[in-house]
This record gives structure tokens, sequence and C-alpha cells, in this order.
């Protein structure tokens, strides 16, 4: 169990190094701002959705590792994807960071696993689902700003 949570902590430094789809984008259709003030981390994610697909998507901003490389897993994660699919990713990923047992947590490329941990430290749930909310918002509401408080 040792060795696997190493590997899920190389996992979350190596996104937190190297973001993917960290950018800005000049042609969004969407563009939200997250911020989880308890621990202070804060992204704007770029979306370009074309009519029920999510074509692209990027951020930029700042916050501790677990918030980084959780809006670069998302970002990789839901890029393609229908609104519908994203929001079932959503999901999935929500299960797991609060440590919900009762669903079927699996994906399909075992990328939210790294994250599991996370459901140990009530703190931190925050700031691994900033990304998710921030995109949910993104997806269904008209707000600019998503705030975890
Ligand atoms: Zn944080």
């Amino acid at each position: 169990m040792s060795d696997l949570r190493e590997l899920y902590q190389q996992v979350i430094l190596d996104h937190n190094k190297n973001p993917r789809n960290f950018r800005e984008m000049a042609d969004a259709t969407r563009k939200v701002e997250g911020f989880n003030p308890l621990c202070g981390d804060h992204y704007t994610i770029f979306l370009k959705i074309d009519g029920d697909v999510i074509r692209d998507i990027s951020f930029v901003g700042n916050g501790c590792a677990i918030s980084k490389a959780s809006t670069s897993v998302m970002s990789s994660s839901v890029k393609g994807k229908t609104r519908e699919e994203a929001d079932a990713l959503f999901d999935v990923f929500h299960k797991l960071v609060t440590g919900d047992k009762g669903g079927d947590v699996e994906d399909e490329l075992g990328r939210f696993a790294p994250f599991s941990g996370v459901a140990e430290f009530p703190t931190r749930v925050k700031c691994a689902i900033l990304a998710w909310h921030t995109l949910k918002s993104a997806l269904h509401e008209e707000k600019e700003s998503v705030t975890t408080e």
C-alpha cells in the first residue's frame, strides 16, 4: 500500500510540475474562475464548447499541488466529452475524494486513483474538487466565479 501511495504522490507532483492544458485560451466560449479561500487555490478555466461537446479546455492559476494536479487531470479527462459525460466524471471523482464506497468509483483509466488518499483529509477535499465545481458551473450556470465556501 505504501508503494502505491508513493506512486500516487508522484503522479500528483508530476501534474503539479507539468500541468496539462496550462494556458490561456483566446477564443474560449466560457471562462470561469474558481477559488478555494481555505487554501488559497485560485484558477481560471477556459472552455470551448461546441453544441454539447467540450472541444477544448485549458486553465491558468495557482494553488497547492493537489488543486493544480486535480485541475490538470480534470482538463485532460473531459476534453472531447459531452456535458453529460463530464457530469458523470464529476460524480466519479466526487465519490472518490469523499470516500463514498457505495458507488462504483472505477474510472476507465484509473486517472483519478491518485486522489483517493484525499478522502482522509477533509480540508484537502476542497482543493481536489475545486476544478470540478468550476467545470460544472461553466457547463451549467451563468456565473463567472465559483467558491468552495
Ligand atoms: Zn489547496
